[in-house]
């Protein structure tokens, strides 16, 4: 079994952007990763429950506008926003989630682009690159397909232009192998995997597939060079980094390495996935403020990750994948491959349609927790469907939600403290289907199992015990805003969709 492997274990939650509240698509991503870290840790194995903030990036860039406040304090406010829900929903989280947005966090984004330009695996070169009209931003192959924009859908066009490029193409055939290794992922997700490097291959009409890294959006990690009047394009100086952003005091300057003058910044920033790719060693314990990120991680034990995000985060997972191995080649990181289980889910639908904030079918999550609780919501969400399938959000998931956590609070009410049996093989089928990352599988076997105990009359407190030490793993028992029962509580029908609370509350996915 995957989580009997000694060692430290990390377990994973893609990051939330931090542009507006949660929506029950992120509610099912971090409900399944909180899951896993109860399951593991019930299991004896040491494992550090963490996620982060994607703070940078122009989903942020966009919300901020018409605000009324600068990037900065409405990222810090959405993140602040989004931190009580995931204390509402009751994620146990082991450490706060780490906001690349700030300058000690892309102080070494930036400390890694100057080691990657140092070793050549990054180049400046004159391209046709993708553009959006609409965003006024350059879209990078990883993010578009042939026609359109990521993040707005509108018609991209080309022009030429001087950006910042990995030399990606250099790792496809390593990242194709490595995909080989990775037995803790599933056939699907290897699939997938394997079909976005091929697109990313193939996609770049005039360039070798390299990935496109520079933005001229101003709100993310500043690039760390100089156009230096004596030395040309040329690396600022290790000892003066971070380069500020202006709204942390920056000048639009930085120090030259070549003559130790101050000269003019590109202007260009990082795309945000670069930030991202390296949260796995941001989220490692113990290290101080002004301790080298990777220098820790390359002198620790690597973790084995448990990787939680949606099927369709193949474009991030290129990206940490190449990072990985580039890390790798640096002498940074003992191990090439990131991710050992992604544990992979399908998407919320609600009306047919992808839950997004986009699509205006999310239903207001405060509302709802309000009214049904975190226990009625985690239940309707993980109870809906295994993760490989899709979730359809509905009345009756919700309905049914209702029935699993009525059935929960009679155990609960029933159940003494004792000694919880260990043998029986309906509790080693239960385990088996949270083993395998089946937990709406698990939860139909707990569900009629403890129906079945609770109707027996309690004849086996033992059993009890163990049934519900099994839902603790999915219901917290120290989660607040426990909904007692159905009494008091409205028809499904009554969460319209509601207005946006915030004026570009818009978060895609
Ligand atoms: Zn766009
Ligand atoms: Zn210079």
């Amino acid at each position: 079994m995957m989580s009997e492997i000694p060692g430290w274990h990390l377990n994973f939650d893609s990051a939330p952007f931090c542009n507006g509240s949660l929506h029950l698509g992120h509610v099912r991503n971090y409900a399944l990763g909180d899951v896993r870290a109860r399951w593991l840790r019930s299991r004896g194995v040491d494992v550090t429950h963490a996620t982060a903030f994607d703070a940078f990036g122009l989903p942020n860039e966009m919300g901020a506008r018409g605000s009324g406040i600068s990037t900065d304090r409405y990222v810090a406010r959405q993140a602040r926003r989004i931190g009580r829900q995931m204390d509402r929903v009751g994620f146990s989280y082991d450490v706060p989630p780490r906001d690349y947005s700030r300058p000690g966090a892309y102080r070494w984004s930036q400390w890694l682009f100057l080691r990657m330009w140092d070793a050549g695996l990054v180049y400046r070169a004159e391209r046709g690159v993708s553009w959006c009209p609409n965003c006024a931003e350059v879209i990078s192959v990883t993010q578009a397909d042939r026609s359109s924009c990521w993040r707005c859908n509108a018609h991209a066009t080309w022009r030429r232009s001087t950006e910042w490029f990995v030399r990606s193409s250099a790792y496809f055939e390593r990242l194709g192998r490595g995909l080989e290794t990775l037995d803790g992922w599933s056939d699907r997700a290897r699939r997938l995997a394997r079909e976005s490097i091929v697109r990313i291959r193939t996609l770049d009409p005039d360039g070798p597939g390299d990935w496109l890294l520079s933005r001229v959006r101003s709100w993310g990690t500043p690039l760390p060079m100089v156009e230096c009047a004596a030395c040309g394009i040329h690396p600022v100086d290790d000892a003066t980094l971070p380069v500020r952003l202006k709204e942390h005091g920056g000048d639009g300057l930085g120090t030259c390495r070549g003559c130790g003058t101050r000269q003019p910044l590109v202007a260009r920033t990082l795309d945000c996935f670069f930030d991202d790719a390296w949260c796995f060693e941001g989220a490692v314990r113990d290290v101080a403020p002004d301790e080298n990120p990777f220098e820790a991680w390359r002198d620790r034990p690597p973790a084995r990750v448990h990787f939680h995000a949606g099927h369709d985060s193949f474009a991030y997972l290129f990206v940490f994948r190449l990072i990985a191995h580039v890390l790798h080649d640096l002498g940074l990181s003992r191990r090439t491959e990131p991710i050992d289980w992604f544990q992979g889910h399908d998407v919320v639908t609600a009306g047919g349609k992808k839950m997004s904030k986009r699509h205006r079918n999310a239903p207001n999550l405060d509302t709802l927790l309000d009214r049904e609780g975190a226990a009625v919501l985690r239940l309707s969400v993980l109870a809906g469907a295994n993760p490989d399938k899709p979730m359809a959000w509905s009345d009756d998931a919700l309905v049914r939600g209702r029935r699993f956590a009525r059935t929960l609070q009679r155990l609960r009410d029933a159940a003494r403290p004792v000694t919880p049996e260990q043998e029986a093989g309906v509790l080693q089928r239960i385990d088996g289907f949270f083993e395998a990352y089946r937990i709406a599988s698990a939860l139909d076997v707990l569900f009629s199992e403890t129906e079945r105990a609770l109707k027996a009359g309690s004849t086996r407190p033992g059993r009890l015990a163990a049934l519900l030490a099994r839902w603790d793993l999915v219901v917290p028992p120290d989660m607040p805003a426990w909904n007692h029962g159905p009494s008091s509580v409205p028809s499904p029908s009554s969460y319209p969709e509601p207005p946006c609370p915030e004026p570009f509350d818009s978060t895609g996915s």
